[in-house]
């Protein structure tokens, strides 16, 4: 989430912003920036030309080199200035793999050697830009990769990091820790049950969310035989696949060719691709792409001249700056364009400006209409913009078409993350029920939510209920089990299995997007370990063997996502449905029981649902609106209604309904049907 207290040693250093500071944005405002699209570098069999927004320097020079790290230049040029603030040279011969930096020289002082900001290709570590043709990168049928978007499906995001998804020895990956893991197809447990991509086909999960996997600072790619490990929210290269992910980092066309593997291959297994984009700040600052351009432009500083910092992470950019937002914008159309990116996750997107928000929004809804945008409508201090400027989980209703995460849902199942051993409704705790419902209905206003009662906002954040992310657990932070063993002590297994597949038929039964961390339907722990963004392999890798061990577990998360691919009643997408087929129906302070009733979206059939969730620590009675339910799936009840001790998912195997009135036991859910809607063959 939020404080990733990253490692960020010797990356503050104030010297050289505090000239700049001065008069800031009236400065910044008056700089001409490109009309164009920008790139850097236009590679030509005949002759290659290098250019760089530099409007700020007195003198630019290009060094070419034969080697991606080491060695001198072999050829140091100086770039012309010309219009826009921009600087270019074209130089003659095919250049391609060749290696390329820029230094800038601004107010007398060399700034050191950078690939430029918007390098599309690199050598090892990121530290020289490369020059490659990219057509040279494209796998076998890339011109005929996209995503298929089916009528119904889950929408499930699972959000996976590649060395937690393929690094443990129970599961016979190939290319443990690399892109290319998610290309291979016959990849199974010990047991010979499905693992990797073919488990994330049969799951029925929509979108996988790669933690971020463009080019980033805090591994080392010349050591990959010594373990690292890191999430990477330390950005080097926005633009540029990263090379630890790759099975060759010193050669640049492979991990960009690589990339291209890997997204292709969850096409084809009908999934899309959600990358986690870090704008909001760079690894270091003074050494960064952006301040070794052009420096001061892209942070935000306070008065003093020192650095804003609402990243945590020792700066924060500046998106409401034109040649920020440009940047922003041009890269997220290249990661689709390039890379056939079919979603966006933004880290801190808090730290953004709306207007820069609403224009990504824009530019990618134009190459592909269902792109799925969303992000933390939060950051770790408060960014340097007016508060109704800053792209807020508060502001989402004016950002059509992007959702944030709900932190109300997830606090109010687990508790709060500024506590890790207290616990929410998970426990039976009261207060929670409102924060509960406010998530159900996707963070929409509702007639039966009061939101005065809700645990964070204390009004509807969400103007359409696809706006609000439903989640219990993501990386950062405790995993479930570990965040629910540690705020409730002394659980058997089969009582934490029981409150974690509560939990989660709570956010699969959302009117927002349901979201998990890769590994929870394995039933998945970090050793409880709260913050693992630099730990080892034995505390985050998935392990492969709880496909066997933990098949309840798995089937329920699967029973979860086929739940909502069966029709739309889970995912209504118009708030105003979500007002009239939503209802929930009397019930204690620590139960959630709700119907959704009404005519498909889309088809001529009734959609009628009974959701019953008793979180309270004694059974309570549910009583239903007719006669006519069925059981689809239940936990802790049985085809009867009855009472039962199992964390088998139960469904009705049994030629008729339950009882108009029943007791739920404590920690107990169903889910109900009408028998005739199930007789209809649905
Ligand atoms: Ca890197």
């Amino acid at each position: 989430m939020t404080t990733r207290n990253l490692i960020m040693a010797g990356a503050l250093a104030f010297s050289s912003m505090l000239i700049h500071a001065q008069d800031a944005n009236t400065k910044w405002e008056n700089l001409p920036i490109p009309s164009n699209n920008w790139v850097e570098m236009v590679y030509n069999a005949k002759a290659t030309t290098f250019q760089l927004w530099a409007p700020t320097a007195e003198k630019v020079c290009l060094r070419l080199y034969k080697e991606g790290s080491n060695g001198k230049a072999w050829k140091t040029i100086q770039l012309k200035k010309g219009t826009e603030g921009t600087w270019s040279k074209q130089v003659e011969g095919n250049l391609k793999g060749y290696f390329y930096t820029f230094e800038v020289k601004v107010d007398g002082t060399w700034r050191g050697e950078t690939p430029g900001i918007n390098a599309r290709a690199v050598g090892v570590n990121g530290h020289r830009a490369a020059i490659i043709d990219l057509k040279d990168t494209n796998p076998i049928g890339w011109e005929n990769d996209k995503a298929e978007y089916r009528l119904f499906e889950s929408g499930a995001i699972y959000e996976m990091h590649h060395r937690d998804f393929s690094m443990s020895e129970n599961a016979n990956f190939k290319h443990r820790g690399k892109f290319l893991s998610l290309t291979e197809k016959n990849v199974k447990t010990l047991k010979g049950s499905p693992a990797g991509l073919e488990h994330l086909k049969r799951l029925g999960v929509s979108y996988v969310h790669i933690l971020p996997s463009f080019d980033y600072a805090s591994i080392d790619e010349t050591k990959l035989n010594e373990p690292q490990y890191n999430w990477g929210y330390d950005p080097l290269n926005y633009n540029v696949p990263e090379g630890s992910y790759s099975t060759n980092p010193y050669q640049p066309e492979v991990r960009i060719r690589e990339f291209k593997q890997m997204v292709q291959a969850l096409h084809e297994a009908g999934l899309k691709v959600v990358l986690d984009v870090v704008y909001n700040h760079t690894f270091n600052t003074e050494g960064s792409n952006f301040e070794r351009t052009v420096p001061g432009y892209f942070f935000r500083h306070k008065k003093d001249g020192s650095l804003c910092d609402a990243s945590g992470c020792g700066n924060e950019t500046a998106s409401e700056r034109a040649m920020m937002r440009k940047f922003m914008v041009e890269s997220v159309e290249y990661w689709m364009k390039e890379y056939h990116i079919d979603g966006f996750r933004f880290d801190l997107m808090g730290i953004h400006d709306i207007e820069t928000m609403r224009q990504i929004r824009f530019v990618a809804e134009k190459i592909n209409p269902r792109v799925l945008i969303y992000g933390e409508g939060w950051a770790a201090g408060t960014p340097a913009l007016q508060p109704k400027e800053a792209a807020m989980k508060s502001e989402v209703y004016r950002l059509k078409g992007i959702a944030a995460f709900s932190d109300e849902l997830r606090d109010a199942l687990r508790g709060p993350f500024s506590n890790d051993k207290q616990p929410a409704m998970l426990a039976g705790l009261l207060g929670n029920k409102e924060s509960i419902k406010m998530g159900i209905v996707g963070g929409i206003s509702h007639p039966q939510v009061d939101y005065s009662k809700v645990n964070y906002s204390k009004a509807p954040w969400a103007e359409q209920p696809n706006q609000l992310i439903a989640y219990v657990s993501c990386h950062d932070d405790m995993c479930l089990n570990d965040r629910i063993k540690n705020s409730i002590p002394n659980l058997s297994e089969q009582e934490l299995i029981r409150l974690n597949l509560l939990a989660q038929t709570l956010v699969f039964t959302s009117q927002g997007i349901p979201f998990i961390q890769a590994g929870e339907e394995l039933f998945r722990d970090k050793k409880m370990v709260h913050n693992s963004f630099n730990s080892p392999d034995s505390i985050n890798t998935i392990d492969w063997s709880r496909r066997d061990t933990h098949a309840d577990v798995y089937n329920y998360y699967q029973a979860l996502m086929n739940l909502r691919s069966q029709e739309l009643a889970f995912s209504l997408d118009d708030a105003q449905k979500v007002r009239e087929y939503v209802s929930f129906l009397p019930s204690s302070e620590t139960m959630i029981a709700f119907r959704i009733n009404g005519k498909s979206p889309i088809e001529e059939s009734e959609l009628d649902y009974v959701i019953a969730v008793n979180l309270g620590n004694k059974s309570e009675e549910l009583q239903l609106p007719h006669q006519e339910y069925r059981l689809i799936m239940g936990l802790g009840v049985d085809a009867l209604g009855n009472s039962i001790n199992s964390n088998d998912i139960q469904s009705s195997e049994y030629d008729g309904c339950v009882p108009q009135r029943f007791m739920l036991p404590p920690k107990s859910s169903v889910i109900l049907r009408p028998y005739s809607i199930e007789r209809m063959g649905n």
